[in-house]
């Protein structure tokens, strides 16, 4: 496949996510408004997807489970979800930021909005811009301690199963059905940078981002340029949403590359730019696009397979939580 039909296809994969994660949010937002009220209990199905909203819970279940306590049953698909995009993450760079995750989406729609009014895009100057990044790796580094070194295994345990976690999924709908002032005056102004810069919750704020960028720099899989077929036209430096100067590298090894393919497709000249497994083997197009989703769905079926998929939090314990 052409690597000009990479953009499309990739594009048609995020809206498709985004579609199915706004279908699973309101889904969910149905079964919330009827633990209620529903007379009929049979028919309340809760979406499990929606755990994927909650990192936290999948990064607290993970250090659980590695230090004993089995899985997080009260929210398995979140322990899933965290484990898989990990996985992918050392597999296939940060595909998922690119290719699956419904925040970046909507921030690319932002930038490109952006560029679209101002026929440009800004870039923070260096010192702010490095700073900044490391703000996302402090979160990163406050997270992983506070779970795995400042919590015992039976404090993780006692917090997966207090009551406040069991209804975290709740909690967080609520949090953007009720949003306070502040935090959507936050919102709204992350909304405006996102339009001027290029994805700058990614880039600064994102401690999600921060681990699996660290974790893609022992990936195999890099963007590769060769020497002698690039022509130094500047078009893939320019193109890089996170302002990677590939046109000066050999093979792109930073943890900000989130393997959108846009260098790559942009590239015409001579297919200057390819994606290739331990510098060697070039990866076509519709492999990469391919894999992306089989590592994705196949985690999901595994977890479902291995009776790690559904939460055990009762429909009555749902109903004496939330109904007061
Ligand atoms: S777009 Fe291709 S030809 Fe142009 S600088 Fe980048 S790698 Fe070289
Ligand atoms: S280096 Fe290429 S693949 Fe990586 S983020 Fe930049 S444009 Fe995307």
């Amino acid at each position: 496949m052409p690597s000009r039909y990479m953009q499309p296809l990739r594009i048609l994969i995020q809206f498709g996510y985004l579609g199915f994660i706004v279908w699973l949010g309101f889904s969910f937002y149905t079964f919330v408004q009827a633990v209620g009220t529903s007379a009929d209990r049979s028919t309340l199905v809760r979406p499990d997807g929606i755990d994927a909203f909650l990192p936290i819970s999948g990064l607290l279940g993970t250090a659980s489970w590695i230090k004993g306590n089995g899985i997080n049953l009260i929210h398995p698909a979140a322990v899933i979800v965290f484990i898989t995009i990990v996985i992918s993450s050392l597999l296939l760079r940060r595909s998922f930021c690119s290719w699956i995750c419904p925040i970046a989406t909507l921030s690319e729609i932002s930038w490109k909005s952006g560029f679209r009014l101002f026929y440009r895009n800004w870039r923070l100057p260096s010192w702010p811009d490095v700073t900044l990044r490391g703000f996302k790796y402090l979160l990163m580094l406050f997270f992983i301690y506070s779970v795995f070194i400042a919590m015992s295994s039976e404090a993780l345990l006692g917090f997966i199963q207090s009551d406040y976690h069991k209804i975290a999924d709740v909690r967080l709908l609520n949090f953007f059905l009720h949003i306070s002032p502040f935090a959507l005056g936050v919102v709204l102004l992350l909304f405006v940078f996102s339009i001027a810069l290029r994805n700058p919750f990614c880039r600064y704020m994102c401690p999600y981002g921060a681990l699996l960028g660290l974790v893609a720099t022992l990936s195999p899989v890099r963007v590769t340029r060769n020497t002698e077929r690039c022509v130094s036209c500047g078009v893939c430096s320019q193109i890089c949403p996170t302002y990677i100067d590939v046109m000066h590298t050999s093979s792109v090894s930073s943890p900000e590359c989130i393997a959108c393919w846009r260098c790559i497709s942009h590239c015409r000249y001579n297919e200057a730019l390819s994606m290739r497994a331990v510098q060697r083997v070039a990866i076509p197009g519709y492999i990469f696009a391919a894999l992306v989703l089989l590592l994705f769905l196949g985690g999901t079926a595994l977890g479902k397979i291995s009776g790690n998929w559904h939460s055990t939090v009762s429909f009555e314990e749902y109903v004496r939580l939330l109904v007061k």
